[in-house]
């Protein structure tokens, strides 16, 4: 029998925290709290975890602190933001290059500690940084509030329609599968590999289950839509669908919707800072609220011509990333500012919808469908050597990795990348791989870490 949601919410949740000495709960209800701050709060809040990162930064992280020798500058300098936006910034380049250095030699707080992440990237460039536990059990709470705007509740099980074997947890030890019955639920289909049964199975346990909210990759959703909607598989009712990890089209929200008779919430993040901002429900032009308590965010200025009015690169500073600080981090992903407030009461300043990240399905010879999205984990976060790396597929079994190395390209991370390959795409589909000088970003931002010509429907049926 599952456990009901108020148990776990408002038992099981709290003792599990207890028991890992985890801050989750204390920040739950600092993060409920921040979204209703009057702007002026907001601002020094943002302000006052801005200047203890920056002081952090320069005693603490080789790379800061030469960078603020260099310039003649202590962190006790930078007294306004206008001082704060002349700090140069943090490109993947940079990060890739300086990883090392980039890394905090301690912690203010001696109560926590670093965890090495890594990233596929949404351009295909590989990056691994620290982050501390704390910021994980931040990154917990925020993602919590944000899954709350869409009626959802701590508890409450999910379909989940996710790539990335490190997002779903696994379940193979006894605590792991404890705290998937008593604390997550969620009911999973894998993109890393999908196909007509196994689509068919996720369909059957969601008319059993019922879970009312779902949580998705944009284009996974979709693909799984379009089957539902081809098989005649009726009686499948969420309340509400979070999408994220992919660009999702005006076409793809109206056919979700249509299909499915609820709402879609959007969601733009990534993996070095996790939940950047998440529609609520009340702006009709799907602009979302920035979860602007643990980051700032800035927007780059663009030449003219070049993007729309008032769009340009986003800048990412992680607030409350001690490990490798993240200061005016710059992702290739295009916004700008949505302007007006927001019917929700809440005061988190608002971004427009995001031009960028997106990425096909591959069809293996072997008959699945495999999200481009979850490769870039598989493929690129966890082999070295790798710069930027981009898949083409132009026939069904048969694709092409294209890589910039990072250094001399070596026989060993070829040997590597045919490895990973196999694992995630079978034995029978045929890899090369191709050593390029460079894989452009366009000009709008777009980075497709998988390009296929292949429907994935031809397997589909
Ligand atoms: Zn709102």
């Amino acid at each position: 029998m599952a456990v009901p949601a108020w148990l776990t919410r408002n038992v099981f949740h709290p003792l599990w925290a207890l028991k890992d000495g985890s801050l989750v709960r204390r920040y739950m209800a600092d993060a409920e709290r921040a979204q209703f701050l009057p702007a002026a709060e907001l601002e020094e809040l943002q302000w006052t975890r801005l200047k203890a990162l920056l002081a952090h930064a320069e005693a603490s992280v080789p790379y800061y602190r030469d960078l603020f020798r260099e310039r003649g500058l202590s962190a006790s300098d930078i007294c306004s933001w206008t001082d704060f936006e002349a700090l140069p910034l943090l490109t993947k380049g940079i990060l890739q290059k300086e990883k090392e250095r980039l890394k905090a030699e301690r912690l203010p707080d001696p109560s926590d500690e670093c965890q090495i992440n890594r990233t596929g990237g949404s351009t295909g460039e590989p990056l691994e940084f620290l982050s501390t536990r704390r910021r994980g059990e931040l990154r917990e709470a925020t993602t919590i509030r944000h899954n709350r705007w869409t009626g959802w509740d701590l508890g409450e099980p999910m379909a989940v329609i996710w790539g990335a074997a490190r997002d779903l947890g696994g379940i193979a030890t006894l605590k792991a599968r404890l705290r998937f019955a008593l604390l997550e639920k969620h009911l999973t289909l894998n993109t890393v590999s999908m196909d007509a049964a196994r689509m068919r199975n996720f369909a059957e346990q969601l008319k059993r289950h019922r879970p009312k909210t779902w949580l998705a990759y944009a284009n996974s959703s979709v693909l799984f839509i379009r089957f539902l909607r081809e098989q005649q598989i009726e009686g499948i009712s969420p309340e509400a669908v979070i999408t994220s990890a992919e660009m999702l089209s005006e076409q793809n929200r109206r056919l979700i919707e249509e299909t499915l008779g609820c709402p879609v919430y959007d969601r733009y993040g990534c993996r070095e800072v996790s939940v950047i901002a998440s529609e609520c429900g009340h702006r009709a032009d799907h602009a979302m609220h920035l979860a602007a308590d643990v980051l700032k965010v800035e927007i780059a200025a663009s030449p003219p011509g070049e993007l729309g009015a008032e769009q340009g690169k986003i800048i990412i500073t992680d607030l409350m990333n001690f490990g490798t600080p993240f200061i005016r981090y710059q992702i290739e992903d295009i916004s700008s500012f949505a302007q007006g407030g927001c019917s929700c009461g809440r005061t988190l300043p608002l971004l427009a919808p995001v031009t960028g990240r997106t990425s096909d399905f591959l069809v293996t010879a072997d008959g699945r469908v495999v999200a481009g999205t979850a490769l870039t984990i598989l493929l690129l976060a966890e082999l070295p050597g790798i710069a930027r790396g981009q898949l083409l597929q132009y026939e069904r079994g048969k694709v092409t990795f294209r890589m910039v190395p990072a250094g001399d390209p070596s026989v060993e991370t070829t040997r590597e990348i045919l490895a990973a390959c196999r694992g995630a795409l079978g034995a029978d589909t045929k890899v090369e791989v191709e050593i390029v000088e460079d894989i452009p970003v366009t000009p709008s931002g777009k980075f497709p870490f998988a390009v296929s010509k292949v429907d994935p429907f031809e397997v589909l049926q």
